[in-house]
């Protein structure tokens, strides 16, 4: 009853966890909103080929940008869409706005085409008929499975079959995948030499302390590791001409950072390209 001091005790707990529960179904409800309102915002940030001084390809990373709250970051916004169903129609979304700005960002005069990695989360993963739909919204859209780059972040490197078995699927479909954030934390160089990645990324976290030899050092091995086992490697977060310059001198292959560019609207990206060749 309502006088009831037992029944009381735990309320002030209870309401704490029935309001998140309550945030979070709002949060959800707008996220869906979002989506049917296209105000998810898909941006794309260059990656540069280091000896070559051009722009390879480009990341894609979605915004989200709430009436109310502002911005929500996609670490927030994503984790929010994979416990409910929403990832499957948001990574739709996303692949939908990557395969439009493939189509914009065309093919390069010279050398390789431009290129777009395409961040899944785990239970895009999980979804066995997720590479089925990529393909087919990549051949509707007239796109080279080879411009689409999968990345896979290292924690969710945990299933090495599953994800061996994934990379299988993408080769023999034409697709590239990149494993990213290496060196966060999930790495197990036993199982590594089983997944044939084309690309690694190396966290920014390491990138942040290049000016410390001990770290250099490890950025030097990181490089040296990837071109051993035919992978190329982008460095991310490069914030400065040293860095820049440091890792062009151990030989990485690309940069991705703020000095480079940070993420752009699509024809922004466009215009970068123009300036580029
Ligand atoms: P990520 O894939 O590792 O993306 C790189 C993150 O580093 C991005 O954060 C980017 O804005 C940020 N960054 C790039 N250059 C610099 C720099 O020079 N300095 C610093 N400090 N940061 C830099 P963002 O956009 O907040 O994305 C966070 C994570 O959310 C991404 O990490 C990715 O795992 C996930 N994510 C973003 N978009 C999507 C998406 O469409 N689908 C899925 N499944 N995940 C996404
Ligand atoms: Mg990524
Ligand atoms: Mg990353
Ligand atoms: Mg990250």
């Amino acid at each position: 009853g309502h006088g009831d001091p037992q029944a009381a005790a735990p309320a002030a707990p209870r309401d704490d966890a029935s309001a998140l529960a309550l945030d979070k179904i709002r949060l959800e409800s707008h996220l869906r909103e979002a989506l049917d309102k296209g105000e998810l915002e898909v941006r794309l940030q260059p990656i540069l080929d280091i000896a070559s001084k051009r722009i390879a390809g480009f990341e894609a990373l979605t915004r989200w940008t709430h009436p109310e709250r502002g911005p929500i970051s996609p670490a927030e916004f994503i984790a929010l869409a994979e416990e409910t169903s929403l990832i499957v129609p948001v990574g739709d979304y996303v692949l939908d706005a990557v395969c439009g700005a493939l189509q914009r960002l065309g093919r390069q005069e010279q050398g390789e085409d431009i290129f777009v990695a395409l961040n899944v989360s785990g239970r895009q993963l999980d979804d066995e008929q997720l590479l089925d739909r990529f393909l087919a919204v990549l051949h509707a859209h007239g796109i080279r499975p080879a411009q689409l780059k999968i990345e896979i972040t290292e924690s969710l490197v945990l299933d090495y079959a599953q994800v061996s078995r994934i990379i299988q699927r993408c080769h023999a479909a034409g697709l590239k995948v990149a494993l990213d954030d290496f060196g966060t934390g999930y790495s197990n160089l036993g199982h590594l030499h089983k997944l044939e990645f084309d690309t690694l990324k190396m966290d920014q976290g390491f990138i942040r302390q290049m000016h410390e030899p001990r770290c250099l050092a490890i950025v030097r091995a990181v490089v040296a590791m990837a071109d051993s086992l035919g992978c190329n490697i982008v460095a991310e977060g490069v914030e400065t001409p040293e860095q820049l310059r440091a890792l062009g001198e151990l030989g990485c292959t690309y940069a991705q950072g703020w000095l480079i560019g940070k993420p752009l609207a699509l024809d922004e990206a466009v215009a970068l390209l123009g300036r580029d060749s």
